[in-house]
């Protein structure tokens, strides 16, 4: 049998630990249970989540498990097996280092530990409840561990009562899921809530787990970064700046595989994207540093997911550095000095009585490649006209960076610009199509739509500005109690977008109007689906609640595939397309337009 591995601490390293809480919401035991896993050495990995966590966290890995003397330990104060001395703190480079987590958790829970070595026949089975054992026995079981967190909070029912509410809750939950499961796409991990899948990650590269997490779209948006320098590795991936969010979301720093917020890095980010990004919206980052642990102050507070770099400054210089390198290699800044960029001088920055200045951007680099196209489209009004429309798509010739919209999308004859000249025409109830100089343009109808939609709700909601027609018969709704307690959560912003909701009991509701111009057949559905769409957008893309309605309610509200459109509403719908901000993609990332070229049709007859 091997050794036993668990040690206790002794109490000068405890009294270095800095005390706290560790476990304040259902997130954060999971946050430990899942680094736990890591440490374990899983390959596989499966969390079941009920009731946002507050029913049921359980955790199963296929990890090294324990041995019985180990699993009873584990639940002690400061028993860990991963460190022996102060020192250590700081060397450590496994993730959890306190062997606090599963303590604080068997004393505000309810927990069930099986686990199993496979060099034992038997597992161990351990019952805790508030700090007492109330059950340790051999057990079957297969070879890891397998934790059931039940019931957080049970015996501190002001806690209890503080949590957030089951979608908020489950917000957190899912953050601390995508957190570990991004540093470590090797190790296949799924989430379960409520026995529906959330997440289901094979392992695989990063890119691939990114873009399991975060939508296929992802791969052609982000740009790989890389700079090994003998103070630091950083690498990962940084979003295109043309798809730069509205809302604060995929941003990500980890640093030796753990996640860390660093406001000043995350300045350094934002200052190499200057100017490329149009304005309020924020680029996407998945930055991983690799340094050696020394050159960190770890602040061991264990919630806290904030540690400095000794020499930060340094750090930000190449940061800045490397993120300008990477947008300039994919020609997304056209005015960068390659040759300087890549040849980047650290001995520059360690001379510190020479102030840090930029060495490697031409100054007078007044390119914004925005100014041309979205900003210009910003300030259109809905009634543009085909010649506006023309005109507008005109502007994006100057976007250099632009390959989306092809560049020679000018009108063939001044006569044939006015609307009534076009012939558009329906493809299979899906597509609109009409002629462009350059060739044939086909618009995808509910993708445009929904973003037209989109773009109208959002303002809507960031102006407060109501618009509601009392024309429905009011109609009574029933939804389960999770969706209820999200249906309330929604409904000063769904009052905005016009839903007058009143609650009559727990479970049910009366709508008493819906927004202008929306027809809805069936409100119980037309609420479902709306939910259905705003829980998904929630859990996997994070997004923050107005962006998240807006989004859920153009999806229901769209035309569909499969609709007739008469030759007015393809007009009105092509109109208010390139009237939006960004009439080139859905706001699911999805492309609305594409043009076939005359040359590639040309091509077609050649054989
Ligand atoms: P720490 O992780 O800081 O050591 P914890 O309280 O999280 O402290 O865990 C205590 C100990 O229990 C760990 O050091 C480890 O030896 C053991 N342990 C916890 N979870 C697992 C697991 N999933 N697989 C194997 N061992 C585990
Ligand atoms: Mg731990």
């Amino acid at each position: 049998m091997m050794s036993d591995i668990i040690r206790l601490l002794p109490d000068s390293v405890a009294n270095q630990i800095a005390a706290g809480e560790v476990i304040q919401r259902p997130a954060s035991a999971l946050k430990e249970v899942l680094e736990n896993c890591i440490d374990a050495g899983s390959s596989d990995i499966k969390v079941i989540i009920k009731d946002s966590g507050k029913t049921l966290i359980q955790v199963i890995d296929d990890g090294c498990g324990m041995s019985e003397k180990d699993a009873s330990l584990s639940f002690e104060r400061h028993a860990t097996s991963k460190i022996h001395s102060a020192k250590d703190l700081f060397a450590i480079k496994t993730l959890g280092f306190r062997g606090e987590a599963l303590a604080s958790i068997g004393a505000v829970a309810q927990v069930e530990l099986k686990t199993k070595r496979k060099e034992d026949e038997l597992a161990t089975c351990i019952q805790i409840e508030g700090s007492k054992v109330k059950k340790a026995e051999a057990c079957q079981s297969q070879n890891g561990t397998n934790i059931s967190i039940k019931n957080l909070f049970f015996n501190t029912p002001a806690r209890r009562n503080f949590l957030k509410s089951n979608a908020a809750e489950l917000r957190h939950i899912v953050e601390e899921f995508q957190r570990v499961a991004l540093v470590n796409p090797d190790i296949s991990m799924s989430i379960f809530h409520n026995n529906k899948p959330l997440l289901q990650l094979n392992s695989g590269s990063l890119i691939e787990r990114i873009v399991a997490i975060f939508g296929k779209q992802y791969k052609e948006r982000l740009i790989p970064v890389e700079q090994k320098t003998s103070e630091i590795t950083i690498t990962g991936f940084i979003g295109k700046p043309q798809y730069a969010k509205k809302t604060r979301g995929e941003q990500f720093f980890f640093t030796n595989n753990r996640f860390i917020k660093h406001p000043y890095l995350h300045h350094a980010i934002d200052n190499a994207f200057q100017e490329l990004l149009p304005q309020d919206s924020f680029p996407t980052y998945f930055i991983y540093f690799d340094i050696d642990p020394q050159r960190i102050d770890v602040n061991i507070h264990p919630t806290k997911t904030e540690i400095n770099f000794q020499d930060n400054q340094l750090i930000y210089a190449i940061l800045r550095s490397t993120i300008r390198q990477a947008l300039g290699k994919f020609n997304i800044t056209p005015t960068i000095d390659f040759d300087q960029e890549q040849s980047i001088d650290l001995t520059y920055f360690r001379d510190k009585n020479k102030p840090v200045t930029n060495p490697f951007l031409k100054k007078d680099s007044g390119y914004n490649p925005f100014e041309q196209s979205h900003s210009s489209l910003r300030n259109k009004s809905n009634r543009s006209e085909w010649t506006e429309l023309y005109k507008s798509i005109e502007g994006k010739k100057t976007e250099t960076r632009s390959n989306d919209i092809d560049n020679s999308l000018i009108p063939d004859d001044s006569h044939e610009n006015s609307l009534e000249n076009k012939i558009l025409f329906q493809l299979k109830n899906k597509y609109i199509i009409t002629q462009v100089k350059s060739g044939l343009l086909l618009v995808d109808q509910h993708k445009a739509h929904e973003r037209i939609l989109y773009e109208k709700y959002l303002k809507r909601l960031e102006e407060k500005k109501s618009l509601s027609q009392q024309e429905l018969f009011p109609q009574n709704i029933t939804l389960s109690p999770s969706d209820a307690d999200i249906l309330i959560e929604l409904e000063e912003n769904l009052k905005i977008l016009g839903f007058n909701i009143n609650q009559l009991s727990q479970n049910t509701f009366v709508i008493n109007g819906s927004p202008a111009g929306t027809k809805i057949e069936n409100t119980q559905e037309f609420i479902e689906d709306m939910l259905e769409s705003y829980k998904s957008n929630l859990v996997n893309l994070n997004l923050e609640q107005k962006t998240n309605i807006a989004r859920a309610m153009a999806s229901k509200v769209a035309v569909q595939a499969g609709t007739s459109l008469n030759p007015e509403e393809m007009a009105g719908l092509i109109n208010d397309l390139f009237s939006c901000q960004i009439p080139e993609y859905s706001p699911g990332g999805q492309r609305i337009v594409k043009i076939i070229r005359i040359v590639d049709i040309d091509e077609l007859f050649k054989k």
